[in-house]
């Protein structure tokens, strides 16, 4: 039996622009984003990518980011 072939996605997060809202790591569906402990240059905790094998691509962190901070790449 054939199987759909999941999309593969990367996403690009700039750390100096997030300020740490956590919108996008709440909003993954599949949990791929978490916040680092290290402060960036405006003293905010921000998201990184913690689990890039599991990005399908959808782009929801991107959409919900008020601050324009989540670039996504599909193959
Ligand atoms: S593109 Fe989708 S799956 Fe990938 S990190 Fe963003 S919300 Fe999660
Ligand atoms: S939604 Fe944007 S500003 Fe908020 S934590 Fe994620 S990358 Fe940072």
């Amino acid at each position: 039996m054939k199987t759909a072939k999941k999309t593969k996605g990367k996403i690009i997060i700039d750390r100096e622009l997030c300020k740490g809202c956590r919108y996008c790591v709440v909003s993954c569906p599949e949990k791929a984003l978490a916040i680092e402990n290290i402060f960036n240059e405006m003293g905010y905790f921000p998201a990184f990518f913690e689990h890039p094998d599991r990005c399908t691509g959808c782009a929801i962190c991107a959409q919900i980011c008020p601050d324009i901070a989540i670039e996504v790449w599909r193959e």
